[in-house]
């Protein structure tokens, strides 16, 4: 899988479906073939990104 936001492959696994881009620092998680990404921010609670992206882009694929 490579990352929506930056689309590098540099992606680490963190969890059960749960994946973190090393190249724009983001969390993924994987739910029904869609990924739907989030920003830590600086108070570590997580904002969604979703909207960001179109959903073609979301599409989990490996
Ligand atoms: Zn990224």
């Amino acid at each position: 899988m490579k990352c929506p936001n930056c689309s590098s492959k540099d992606i680490g696994k963190i969890g059960v479906n749960q994946y973190y881009c090393w190249g724009c620092y983001i969390e993924m998680t994987v739910s029904e073939g869609m990924i739907n990404t989030h920003q830590v921010e600086e108070d570590g609670s997580l904002s969604s990104l979703d909207d960001l992206f179109d959903e073609q882009d979301r599409r989990f694929t490996m």
